[in-house]
């Protein structure tokens, strides 16, 4: 399975429009950092989790041909405002594109994207499948996707588990019963947004203390802010098996 983090940013991404601190002044291609999202690479299949606003940029900047279906972490825009883009993908492959998402996550994207979904289509605007997903393994293209329901203030979001890879974008609380499906993954990615307290995201040391508690043979963090620091101080300040994800970031497992 090759994965590539297509995005590693935040909502607001990095750098944030207006700011001048010098995270989003920096000239490292490591801290610009587009919203976050996946792709998964697995026995021919093409696999994106979340399409946020960045989507069309980050398909492009990855030479990503082919589509197979889009899976869901949860409903928020960061996640989901670059659905429209899937288009060429349904011009190119003449197919509807398979998206997985809870009911709640579904229903928001009706709402938001209802002209994909009205009665009379105007010609040329996306064309999906829909399939609802809950709380246990689902298939896509082959990939068994097992889901970890985590907590994100209120809001409860899907992080997802293939085989010995863990990804977790939006959390700050995980129960003892989903962190039991964590446990064994060869590689964890996790959210770590910035070092001081946030409502509905882990901090740097909140990331790093789960990490300990897993105990993966290596770790990535990702949905990171410009207030999390520089990547190259941030990133020279962790242990051994842990790193920042940035834009680009290609891994095989
Ligand atoms: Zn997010
Ligand atoms: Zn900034
Ligand atoms: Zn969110």
């Amino acid at each position: 399975m090759k994965i590539t983090f297509l995005g590693t940013g935040t909502s607001q991404g990095v750098p944030v429009i207006g700011c001048n601190c010098e995270v989003c002044r920096s000239m490292d291609y490591r801290d610009k950092r587009l919203r976050s999202s996946l792709h998964i690479e697995n026995q021919g299949a093409s696999i994106v989790i979340d399409t946020g606003p960045d989507f069309r940029m980050q398909m492009l900047q990855n030479a990503i041909p082919r589509l197979d279906a889009v899976v869901y972490t949860h409903e928020h825009k960061d996640h989901t405002a670059g659905l429209d883009d899937i288009r060429p993908y349904n011009f190119k492959q003449q197919t509807d594109i398979p998206l997985f998402g809870t009911a709640q996550v579904l229903n928001q994207i009706k709402t938001e994207f209802a002209y994909i979904f009205s009665k009379n289509k105007y010609p040329g605007i996306p064309r999906v499948l829909i399939h609802e997903i809950g709380n246990a393994p689902f298939e896509v293209e082959g990939t068994t996707f097992t889901p970890i329901q985590v907590m994100h203030h209120k809001l409860p979001v899907f992080g997802f588990r293939i085989g010995d890879f863990t990804y977790i974008t939006d959390a700050n609380y995980i129960s003892p019963e989903e962190i039991e499906k964590i446990k064994g993954t060869k590689i964890l990615v996790l959210n770590a947004l910035q070092i001081k307290p946030h409502i509905s995201h882990f901090t740097l040391n909140e990331a790093l203390s789960f990490v300990q508690e897993i105990n993966p043979e290596y770790a990535y963090f990702t949905h990171i802010s410009h207030k999390l620091g520089l990547h190259q101080q941030v990133q020279s300040s962790l242990p051994a098996n842990v790193a920042l994800a940035f834009d680009g970031l290609q891994i095989e497992t």
